[in-house]
């Protein structure tokens, strides 16, 4: 099988599939407080759809899979969708990311179906700082989900930090020292423009670099770890159990030029870029019943579409997606 190459050259090795719009939590930068028009049920993809995506793109180089939402752990059925994704040939690495604050109930079941990994958001550390950002007062069961799944061996759990000055900049240094004494991997990642993010304006990202001047003027000079063409920049506290991410996509010039990455959105199409309101639909040809080569066409399509670059520096503000219409819920962070 030929791999999957965008016309720069990337091999896309890395597909994030969004299974739900729907989410139990309203986090200011990505939903409205009331939520959202939902999808209706008919356009969500059927677990039988994804996997009919994903027996066509593992063997063509993807090797990792990560599913996200919305909030992934409110849809039903997904240990055995977990299952049947791991039993396709090739695939290396099945990860999710979730707000956790259903992992207490169900990480069980995900291990037992063979889930790999979880990244966890959690944006404080502060109960009341938490019932703000995310609307709803579910601190401690966050905790517990966190708690959970280091217990059931997920390796290495990793805590998604959205960086937001004048909301968590002070705790920068008290979500690194979290890794001092655990095995979790601490990411930090830039607010990014889109949705209901496009309130905030760019005095309040907070830059990759900044963030790791903060944590090394508190621990000392953090080591880096060896780089795995993640979205991520990894370094490690001298002496520390756990490691730290930092996730510069508004400020790293790099940050397209390794991105091997593509999407598929809760209604089915491929998206090359989460900035990029390109894409290909290809939940309706497959309900048409396209072949299996034509899927395959349609897929090299959609990766052709991949840009060199978002082209949203820092310094060049721009939301691409204006309004409060809660992309990133829909497309998966
Ligand atoms: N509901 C799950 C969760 O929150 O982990 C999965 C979906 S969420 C869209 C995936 C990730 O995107 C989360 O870590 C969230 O914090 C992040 N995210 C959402 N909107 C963002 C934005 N505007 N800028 C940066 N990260 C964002
Ligand atoms: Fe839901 Fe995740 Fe968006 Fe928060 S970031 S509203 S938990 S989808």
């Amino acid at each position: 099988m030929t791999p999957l190459i965008d016309t720069h050259e990337r091999r896309i090795k890395y597909l994030r599939i969004s299974i739900t719009d729907r989410c139990n939590f309203r986090c200011r930068y990505c939903m409205p407080s009331g939520g959202i028009e939902w999808l209706p049920h008919e356009s969500i993809m059927k677990y039988e759809e994804y996997l009919r995506i994903l027996r066509i793109c593992i063997p063509r180089g993807v090797e990792k899979v990560r599913i996200t939402g919305g909030e992934p752990l409110v849809r039903k059925g997904l240990a055995d969708f977990i299952a049947s994704v791991k039993s396709i040939d090739g695939l290396r690495e099945l990860s999710l990311t979730t707000n956790g604050v259903l992992l207490p109930m169900q990480a069980p079941d995900l291990k037992r179906a063979g889930l790999d990994r979880v990244n966890i958001s959690l944006d404080t550390l502060d109960r009341d700082k938490f019932s703000y950002i995310t609307r709803v007062n579910a601190f401690d069961q966050v905790k517990e989900g966190i708690m959970t799944a280091l217990e059931y061996g997920f390796s290495p759990v990793k805590i998604n930090v959205v960086a937001i000055r004048g909301f968590n900049d002070d705790e920068i240094p008290a979500f690194a020292a979290l890794t001092l004494d655990r095995p979790v991997e601490v990411r930090f990642i830039e607010l990014m423009p889109m949705g209901c993010a496009s309130r905030y304006g760019e005095r309040e990202v907070i830059s990759s670099e900044e963030i790791r001047r903060i944590i090394e003027g508190r621990y000392g000079k953090m080591a880096p770890v060896e780089y795995n063409h993640g979205p991520a920049k990894v370094y490690q506290i001298q002496g520390s159990q756990g490691k730290i991410g930092l996730i510069g996509a508004m400020s790293e010039y790099s940050f397209c030029s390794t991105c091997n990455r593509i999407r598929i959105t809760a209604n089915g199409s491929l998206r090359p870029c989460l900035f990029s309101d390109d894409h290909i639909d290809l939940l309706s040809p497959m309900r048409k019943g396209i072949s299996d080569i034509e899927l395959n066409e349609l897929i090299e399509e959609g990766v052709r579409l991949k840009q060199r670059s978002h082209g949203m520096c820092m310094g060049q503000h721009v939301a691409p997606h204006q309004g409060c219409d809660a992309l990133m819920n829909t497309i998966g962070g």
